[in-house]
Parts: structure tokens; sequence; C-alpha cells
């Protein structure tokens, strides 16, 4: 039999929008002694505003966002939302892309109009178009996210968002380092100056920037020996980390359903607070079973 405990925790936390996915995981919210947290759509609230479109190739902003935005519909990274939006904002018609190939929290390649177009960011298209490198190598305001394109094999241009932290984030990472959290640590695949002008004033351990899903894991691995980890994280690239950590924790309410299936705690409303809220209920119905 399930304790009652154990029923009323879940249940008390399913009322405040935190879907806990059994007695296991309610137990280990309450010993939880590193974080290690995603930043694009976790820390951040992802919903992401261009500031600058940069088109190269004859290219006019508009075309380029079309091309990128477009092929991005295929994407259920938040960038690719925000792209998208963004271009039905500007009332762009979006053509429907076909041979999509994507490498999830990276970018993605296929046809648009003809095109082959390649978006991410500028490490993935780097790759795939090495001159984007030079073009790339600029200036950007401090924390902005850059999205790279090519296309047919040139460089396209550039696209600037603004995703600024949740309004929130250094609340709630005070109040996780009021429940004992001793060490919170941040895990992206984003650039390295992106995420340290974003997290600057959160007073965090680490910073880890440029990860691949598997240095993600590996992040996550390391921290095992100071005690039981929690790891949070909304894309399809966070996935194996979330299913690595003692205890992941997935923003369900618009990231991939595959870090949600991987997680053992989904947070039914966008809202980060979730998690020492979570936190809470887990102790108090801790208390009840003893
Ligand atoms: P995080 O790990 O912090 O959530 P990601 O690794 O998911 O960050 O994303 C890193 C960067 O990769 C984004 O900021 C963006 O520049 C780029 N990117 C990834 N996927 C896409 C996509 N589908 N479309 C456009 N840009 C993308
Ligand atoms: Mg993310």
């Amino acid at each position: 039999a399930v304790p009652v405990a154990i029923v009323s925790g879940v249940s008390r936390a399913a009322k405040a929008g935190v879907l806990v996915k059994g007695g296991r995981a309610l137990e280990t919210l309450t010993r939880v002694r590193t974080l290690v947290i995603d930043k694009t759509g976790t820390l951040t609230h992802g919903h992401a505003r261009i500031v600058e479109i940069r088109p190269m190739a004859g290219l006019s902003s508009d075309r380029l966002l079309q091309l990128a935005a477009s092929l991005d519909q295929a994407s259920k990274h938040v960038i690719a939302h925000a792209l998208v939006s963004e271009a039905k904002g500007r009332r762009l018609d979006l053509l429907p892309p076909s041979e999509v190939e994507e490498i999830p929290g990276e970018g993605l390649e296929g046809c648009v109009d003809g095109r082959r177009v390649v978006v991410g960011g500028i490490r993935f298209v780097s790759e795939r178009v090495p001159r984007v490198g030079a073009v790339a190598a600029g200036q950007y305001p401090a924390g902005s996210v850059v999205v790279a394109a090519a296309v047919d094999g040139e460089p396209a241009g550039l696209l600037i968002l603004a995703d600024p932290l949740r309004t929130d984030a250094a609340q709630v990472i005070a109040s996780l380092r009021r429940l004992g959290i001793a060490r919170i640590i941040v895990a992206t695949g984003d650039r390295r100056e992106v995420a340290q002008a974003v997290t600057v004033g959160l007073h965090l351990d680490a910073v880890h920037a440029d990860l691949t899903p598997d240095r993600k894991i590996a992040i996550v691995q390391e921290e095992k020996p100071h005690g039981p980890v929690m790891m949070i994280g909304d894309g399809v690239n966070d996935a194996p980390a979330l299913a690595a950590a003692d205890l992941g924790i997935a923003m369900g309410a618009r990231g991939a359903a595959a870090s949600a299936e991987a997680a053992d705690v989904v947070l039914l409303v966008d809202h980060l607070n979730k998690v020492p809220d979570a936190i809470g209920v887990a102790r108090r119905s801790r208390r009840i079973a003893l």
C-alpha cells in the first residue's frame, strides 16, 4: 500500500501545479544538495524578442526572418518559437519546410522555398557553412542570444534576441539557498558570454556553457559526490541530464514533451517558484509521515 502521507503530499503538490511522479521523487525533493539548472527557457522566460537583424548576401531583414522562421516551425526549441511568433507579428508568410533534420538544442537544416536553409547557434551553422564563423565574430549586446542562418551554402545573416531572466529568478535562487541547496550551477548549450552576462548577480557556484546534451549529463554526474542532484530543464537537449539526475524537474507548461517524460517532477505552470513550493510541500508531508 502507498503510505497516506505520500498520497497526500503528491496530491497537495498537484493542487499547487506540480506533478510529482511518486513517493521516491517526493522523498528526494526533501534531500537535494545541488541544483543544476538550464538557462534558455528555464532561468530565462524564453519569450525572446528580436532586438536586431543583420542580414547578408543581399537579403532583406524580412526575407531572412521569413526563411529562418519558416524552417524553425519544425522545431520545439523556445528560440524557434520566438522566431516564429516574431515573423507572425510582422505578418510574414511562413512557408512549409521540407527534408528537415534537427539536432535538438543546436539547430536545424532543411528546404524552404526551394532554398537549402540552416538555422541555429553560431557553432552549429558554422560547422555546416564555415564562413558563418567569421561573419558571426562581432559584438552583441550583453546577454543576447544569437541565431545564425545560412542559405544555399552562404552566410545569410544573424538574428539577435533578448531573452531576459525570469523576473523572479533571483528570488527563487535565494529561496532554494534558504531551503539548504548548497550548490547552484548553470548548465547551458548557449554561448559562455550570454550565460555569464545573464546570470550576473545570481551568486551561482558555477556557470557551464557550450554544453552538448552529453556534457550536461557529465556535469550532473560530477556533482553527485556532494549529495542528491536536482536538474531543472525545458528542452529536448535536457532530457538525458534530467534522467541522469537524482531528481529531474521539467518546465512542463511550455517545455518539450521529451523533457517532461524524462523528469521525476513536472511543473504544470510556467513558474520557477513552484520548485521551492514543491520542496516545502515534500518536507511537510515527510513531517506528517514521521
Ligand atoms: P539552453 O541549454 O540554455 O536551454 P540551448 O542549448 O537549448 O540553450 O540553446 C542554445 C542556443 O542555440 C540558442 O540560444 C540559439 O542560439 C540556438 N538554437 C538552438 N536551437 C535552435 C533553433 N531551433 N532555432 C534557432 N536557434 C536555435
Ligand atoms: Mg533550455
